[in-house]
């Protein structure tokens, strides 16, 4: 394999940059155009040892710098690698790059260090693509969730099913292929056992992959209630600025506004909607509803009432119908500067989580906050349960789901054996290929194209 070498710092000015090598050569392209002062010669020096030196074109010193040494396969690819730091320039750090190509590197693509870790043995396809999670995390749960990956916990989960798929896969081709050997027959109930087991698993894993993808992408929210409650204040104080107009007109909020809020650690992407009620105006017709296909898509549900004035028909009707959507919800009792019209009594019918709050009073968000993490926090959002999958891995984890579920399906119908066997061969392919043990190249190259160079 060639010896490679990119930057891996970003190309802005900093302190420092690090130019990486990685392959056979690594160590002897590193002597040519790095000179220690502080050992003898880069050659001679063991893995995880550092030296500080020149770096020079031919003798021509080009900046100063330190030379890290890994030797194979103690390395982030397995293979031997050196990392150039030298002085965070731009111009400079191009300047190391274009010597180290100059003496022999190819320039590395997309992930491709990682790749290559992957391909040693070093990684798994699942904690490769940690990797990348591990970089564009944005907060605490989502590094925690990132880092669980990375060392190992998908992968293990994942495999821990596929190799008993694996095993009874054996079983039964035994017992199909071979009947005239005396194999123990595949006991109906044993396997009838094993894949509901398996389906669980499964379950609660695609379960714990939708926790991840709330983590990453953020609790898919919207803001409802009647015209004129707050809503838009509401969501500019979760915001921290103003976005949403706020008017004494009822019905201004007519399309759906959508930003992101961090509240604490939980990210939440609000969508502010028009107020559900019942109206002629066409546009506002419109707005209602969008607001309620959002109401039906979303996983969370900050209803908003205006506490200075009795709860109305519309009030009620949304109430009911975030209950009978059996959505998380969050009760938001607005204008609690004014004098309040409403019994507490009536909202707990709906909800437990109530808060009031004036949305023109910037302290209030706290108390929004604290609520939100009572919701969120800790058994229903834990980060030490929850995979945090990506769309692929999801999809891989989804369709071996689906099939366990046809197999045993097929079982009860009193399918053959074969027919059986069959879809628990696609199931267990599926979470091979999650876990890159059965990836075709494709999807390794696929999974690989969206890292950044030099990682
Ligand atoms: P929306 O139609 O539900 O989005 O409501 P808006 O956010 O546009 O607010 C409607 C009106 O109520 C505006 O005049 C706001 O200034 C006012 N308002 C919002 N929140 C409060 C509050 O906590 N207290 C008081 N007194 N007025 C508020």
């Amino acid at each position: 394999m060639s010896t490679i070498c990119a930057i891996s710092t970003p190309m802005a000015e900093g302190g420092i940059s690090v130019i990486r090598i990685s392959g056979e050569n690594a160590v002897s392209i590193a002597e040519k155009v790095f000179k220690p002062f502080t050992c003898e010669s880069v050659g001679s020096m063991a893995g995880y040892t550092c030296a500080y030196g020149q770096i020079h074109d031919g003798g021509k010193t080009v900046d100063d710098g330190v030379l890290t040494v890994f030797r194979a396969p103690h390395s982030y690819t397995g293979e031997d690698v050196c990392e150039i730091s030298c002085h965070g320039g731009i111009y400079v750090t191009k300047r190391v790059l274009r010597l180290c190509l100059d003496n022999g590197c190819e320039p590395a693509q997309a992930g491709e260090f990682t790749k290559r870790a992957m391909l040693n043995g070093k990684l798994s396809l699942t904690q490769a693509e940690a990797v990348m999670d591990t970089i564009a995390a944005q907060g605490e749960y989502a590094l925690a969730s990132a880092n669980l990956t990375r060392q190992g916990s998908l992968f293990g989960r994942i495999h821990e099913v596929s190799d008993k798929l694996v095993k009874l896969l054996g079983e039964l081709a035994a017992w199909v292929d071979y009947p005239e050997e005396d194999l123990p027959a595949v006991e109906e109930t044993a396997l009838r056992e094993s894949l509901e087991n398996a389906v669980s698993v499964t379950d609660k894993l695609l379960a714990d992959c939708d926790n991840g993808m709330l983590i990453k992408h953020g609790i898919d929210t919207v803001i409802a209630g009647r015209p004129n409650v707050g809503k838009s204040t509401l969501m500019n104080l979760l915001l921290g600025y103003d976005r949403s107009i706020v008017t004494e007109v009822a019905g201004t909020t007519r399309d759906v506004i959508e930003e992101s809020a961090k509240l604490g650690e939980l990210i939440f992407r609000l969508s502010d909607t028009a107020g559900i009620r019942d109206t002629d105006d066409r546009v506002e017709k419109i707005g209602v509803e969008m607001a309620e296909k959002r109401l039906d898509e979303c996983m969370f549900v900050i209803e908003v009432f205006d506490t200075s004035v009795k709860p109305d028909e519309d009030d009620i009707a949304l109430l009911e119908k975030v209950k009978s959507l059996g959505k998380r919800t969050l009760i938001v009792l607005n204008k609690s500067d004014l004098e309040s019209a409403v019994e507490e009594s009536f909202f707990k019918k709906y909800s437990d989580d109530i808060v009031y709050i004036s949305a023109k009073n910037r302290d209030d968000r706290a108390q929004i906050q604290k609520a939100a993490e009572k919701i969120f926090t800790p058994e229903n959002y834990d980060a030490h349960s929850t995979i945090f999958a990506n769309e692929r891995q999801r999809a891989c984890l989804d369709k071996a789901n689906r099939n366990l579920k046809a197999a045993l399906e097929a079982l009860g119908m009193g399918e053959t054996l074969d027919a059986v066997t069959v879809m628990i061969d696609y199931a267990a392919n599926s979470l091979l290929e999650l876990t890159g043990e059965k990836a075709t190249e494709a999807v390794v190259s696929e999974v690989f194209s969206k890292f950044c160079v030099g990682k």
